[in-house]
């Protein structure tokens, strides 16, 4: 089961009640990691796991900014400095967004840094129970070797 690493969690506004459901439901299991998140995500999330465990989740919880303030771009800057294990993010596919660039670099760095990206609840539910996460698993990292310094 996945344990002390760092979770990423973005939900569009569309998609936030899908995401405080998700974590609601993942609660024990996303506690045992560092959470770090969008601005208003992180805001919901947080009241929903005050509901459950107290405060004591305020350890294990990061809020960057707002996803259209940069908080996104914020995301995609610690994929690339190695510093997220998993990234479930819920994106709203049925309403365009100010920051979609922003939304695009993070998908690409996730890509790029082999990162796993969960853009949906079946696939994050995958994603956090993979019995890889407890064993000596090394993700083989990609190839690029026209560009690899
Ligand atoms: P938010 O950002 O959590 O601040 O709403 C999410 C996003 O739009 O990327």
């Amino acid at each position: 089961m996945i344990h002390n690493k760092t979770i990423a969690l973005i939900a569009h506004d569309a998609r936030k009640a899908d995401m405080i459901q998700w974590v609601t439901h993942n609660a024990e299991l996303l506690l045992q990691n560092h959470l770090v998140c969008t601005g208003t995500t992180g805001g919901l999330i947080e009241k929903a796991l005050e509901e459950i465990v107290g405060n004591l989740y305020q350890s294990k919880l990061t809020k960057m900014l707002s996803g259209p303030m940069g908080g996104d771009a914020q995301i995609a800057a610690m994929v690339v400095e190695g510093k997220i294990d998993l990234c479930v993010f819920f994106i709203d596919d049925l309403t365009a967004n100010p920051h979609e660039a922003d939304i695009q670099m993070l998908l690409r760095q996730c890509r790029l840094h082999n990162i796993p990206v969960a853009c949906n609840r079946h696939s994050a539910d995958l994603m956090i129970t993979s019995s890889l996460w407890s064993t000596e698993y090394e993700p083989m990292s990609p190839t690029y070797k026209a560009f690899k310094r």
